[in-house]
C-alpha cells in the first residue's frame, strides 16, 4: 500500500470557454448537439454496478422544442430501490476502508475527463435537456462541477489534516474522519447538472455510499454523469443511479433504518416533506439522519439613490432572466428610488428588447424555454395575476407551440408585499417596486420581511454608509450578500454557496462545511505510559 502525506493538486477555477463565432470549441459543441439528436438513448437505472431496464418508463424531451425525444427513461421500482440500499451497504465496506487518496483520485479523474473528452457531451446533454444556453450549460456542467470536484478533494485533504492541537508528553490525540454509518439518499433538482451530480459525489469522495435520484427533467445529462464517474473508476454500487418518480423511490429510502443522511436541494415543500418523513421515524434508525437541504429563493436587488444605474441595468437582466429565471439565486424582487426609475426602466427595457429567446441550438438567443408543462402552466397562472393585479411592463406573453416559451417579464407592483415579492416564482418573471427616495430604511426592513426566503440579495449603492445600513440590517435576509453585483453565478471555492431561513440549511456546498456535515469524527487518545496505580495526591 502506498504511504505518505499526500497533498492534493492545488485547485483553480476551470476557465470558462467562451464559444466566440468560428472558434474550433463551438463548432465541436454544435457537432455534440447534432449527434445527440441523431439517437433516442435509453437510460436505465445503474444498480449495483447493473444497468437495470424497469419497464416503466417515461419520454425525456427537448423543452424548447417539445416534439423532439431525446431519450427514454426506466423509472425505479420498489423492488428496484431497495435493491439499490442493499447495494449501497454492500460496497460500503471496501468503499470506506479504501485510502482516502484511492478514493479522491476517482474524482480528480472525473474532473479531468469533464475537462477533457466529456466536456462537450455534458455540455450539450444539459443544452438538449435543460434547455440551457451554450454559455449557462458551460459555467453549470463543465465549469462548476469540475470546481466541486477539485475544490472538494483539496478542503477534504484539509479536514484529514485538522487534527488536535495539543497531544500532552505521553499522549497522542487523534481525529479519525469516518464516513457515516449506512447510506445517503441524495435528491436533486432540475436546474443544475452540477449540483445534482455533486450531492452524491461529495459525501462518495469521503467514503459515504450513495442512494442518488435525479430530477425526472434533468435525467439526460445526470445519466451522462453517471457514465463518467463508472469511466472515472467509480466502483459498483458506490452511487447508485435511480430515476424515479419522488415518492416511489423517496417513500422507501427516506424511512430505511439504515438513512444515515439526506443530501437534498429543490423546493422548499419538497424539502419540508421529506424532513417531516424523517421527524415522523425517527426512533427507526440506526443513528440520527443528517439532514441537508438548499432550497427556495425569493432573491432581491435593492436599488439606494446612490446606485449606478448602468451597472444596475445589465445586473437586473442578467440576474433576472439567465436561464430563464430558473435559478435558486435569480434576481426576481427589484426595489429602485423614484429618482432612479425613469432612467433605470428605459435601460432595462432597451436591453429586455434586445433579448431573443428560442431554441438553445441558435446561439443568438439569450433565453430560452421553461424546463416542463408544468412549470409553464404554473408561469402562465403567475403572468395572469401580473395582469390583472399590478403594471407589466415588458414580455407578459406565452407560447407552448413549439416549446414551453415564457416571455421575459418586468412587472410593476404598487404594495411592496404583493404576492410577486413574496412566492418563489422560478420563472423568468421579475417584479420591480418603486419607494420613495426618503423610505430608504422602510424599504430595507420591507426586504427583510416580505419573503420566507433568505438565499441571495444585492445592494447596490455608492454610498458607504448605504452599504453598511443595508448590510447590518440584512444580515439575516441572504446566505449570499453582493455589494454592486448580480445576487447569480457563485463561484465555487469563492463564494461557497447556501441561504437560511426557508431556503435551507445553509450548509455552503463545495465547501468544508459541506464536507463536515458527511463525517462523523471519532477522537482517539493513547497513551504511551499510562498510570500504574490509582490513588491521587490529595488523598494522602
Ligand atoms: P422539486 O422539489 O420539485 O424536486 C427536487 C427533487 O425532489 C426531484 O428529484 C424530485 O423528483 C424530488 N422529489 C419530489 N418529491 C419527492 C418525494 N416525495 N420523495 C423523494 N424525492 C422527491 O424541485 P425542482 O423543481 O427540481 O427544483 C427547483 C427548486 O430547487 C426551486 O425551488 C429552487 O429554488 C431550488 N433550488 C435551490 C438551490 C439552492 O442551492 N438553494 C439550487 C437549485 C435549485
Amino acid at each position: 500500500m502506498a504511504t505518505g502525506i499526500f497533498k492534493t493538486p492545488p485547485p483553480k477555477n476551470e476557465a470558462i470557454t467562451p464559444f466566440s463565432p468560428n472558434t474550433d470549441a463551438r463548432l465541436s459543441l454544435r457537432r455534440e448537439l447534432e449527434a445527440c439528436t441523431q439517437d433516442v438513448i435509453e437510460i436505465p437505472c445503474y444498480v449495483n454496478g447493473q444497468a437495470i431496464r424497469t419497464g416503466r418508463t417515461v419520454e425525456i424531451r427537448m423543452p424548447s422544442d417539445h416534439q423532439t425525444v431525446l431519450a427514454i427513461a426506466h423509472l425505479a421500482t420498489p423492488e428496484i430501490t431497495n435493491q439499490a440500499i442493499e447495494g449501497a451497504l454492500k460496497a460500503k465496506h471496501d468503499w470506506e476502508n479504501l485510502p482516502w487518496q484511492e478514493r479522491t483520485a476517482v474524482f480528480l479523474r472525473a474532473a479531468a475527463l469533464l475537462a477533457g473528452p466529456w466536456r462537450d457531451r455534458l455540455n450539450a446533454t444539459t443544452m438538449l435537456g435543460q434547455a440551457k444556453t451554450c454559455h449557462q450549460a458551460e459555467i453549470d456542467a463543465a465549469c462548476e462541477l469540475i470546481d466541486f470536484w477539485r475544490f472538494n478533494a483539496h478542503y477534504y485533504e484539509q479536514i484529514l489534516s485538522e487534527q488536535p492541537p495539543v497531544s500532552p508528553t505521553g499522549i497522542w490525540n487523534r481525529l479519525d474522519y469516518r464516513p457515516l454509518e449506512g447510506f445517503i439518499f441524495a435528491v436533486t433538482p432540475f436546474n443544475f447538472t452540477s449540483i445534482a451530480i455533486n450531492l452524491p459525489c461529495a459525501p462518495a469522495m469521503l467514503g459515504n455510499v450513495a442512494v442518488w435520484k435525479p430530477s425526472i427533467t434533468q435525467l439526460y445529462s445526470a445519466w451522462e454523469g453517471m457514465q463518467l464517474l463508472i469511466e472515472a473508476g467509480l466502483p459498483p454500487g458506490v452511487i447508485n443511479f435511480l430515476p424515479g418518480q419522488g415518492a416511489d423511490v423517496g417513500d422507501i429510502a427516506i424511512t430505511h433504518p439504515d438513512l444515515s443522511g439526506l443530501h437534498f436541494t429543490g423546493s422548499t415543500g419538497t424539502f419540508q416533506h421529506l424532513w417531516k418523513k424523517i421527524g415522523d421515524n425517527i426512533g427507526s434508525y440506526r443513528s440520527y439522519p443528517r439532514i441537508v437541504g438548499e432550497t427556495g429563493g425569493k432573491d432581491f436587488i435593492l436599488a439606494h439613490t446612490s446606485a449606478d444605474v448602468n451597472a444596475l441595468a445589465p445586473a437586473i437582466v442578467r440576474g433576472a432572466f439567465e436561464y430563464q429565471g430558473q435559478k435558486c439565486s435569480a434576481a426576481s424582487r427589484i426595489y429602485v428610488p423614484r429618482s432612479l426609475w425613469s432612467n433605470l426602466k428605459s435601460k432595462v427595457l432597451d436591453i429586455m428588447s434586445e433579448l431573443k429567446q428560442g431554441d438553445i441550438r441558435d446561439f443568438s438567443n439569450f433565453t430560452s424555454a421553461v424546463i416542463d408543462e408544468r412549470a409553464f402552466i404554473k408561469h402562465s397562472d403567475y403572468l395572469d395575476i401580473a395582469h390583472s393585479s399590478a403594471n407589466v411592463i415588458h414580455g407578459g406573453n406565452a407560447d407552448r407551440t413549439t416549446g414551453w416559451f415564457i416571455e421575459p417579464t418586468l412587472v410593476q407592483v404598487d404594495d411592496p408585499k404583493h404576492r410577486l415579492m413574496g412566492e418563489e416564482i422560478f420563472g423568468p418573471i421579475a417584479t420591480v417596486f418603486v419607494y420613495d427616495d426618503n423610505q430608504w430604511s422602510e424599504v430595507i426592513d420591507s426586504v427583510n420581511t416580505t419573503s420566507p426566503y433568505a438565499l441571495t440579495g444585492a445592494i447596490f449603492a455608492n454610498e458607504r454608509y448605504a452599504v453598511q445600513e443595508a448590510s447590518q440590517k440584512l444580515r439575516n435576509a441572504a446566505g449570499n450578500f453582493y455589494v454592486n453585483d448580480k445576487p447569480t453565478g457563485a463561484v465555487v471555492g469563492q463564494q461557497p454557496f447556501g441561504g437560511g431561513r426557508a431556503s435551507g440549511t445553509n450548509d455552503k456546498a463545495g465547501a468544508p462545511l459541506n464536507l463536515l456535515r458527511w463525517l462523523s469524527p471519532r477522537t482517539i487518545k493513547e497513551n504511551f505510559n499510562p498510570p500504574k496505580h490509582w490513588d491521587y495526591p490529595f488523598l494522602k
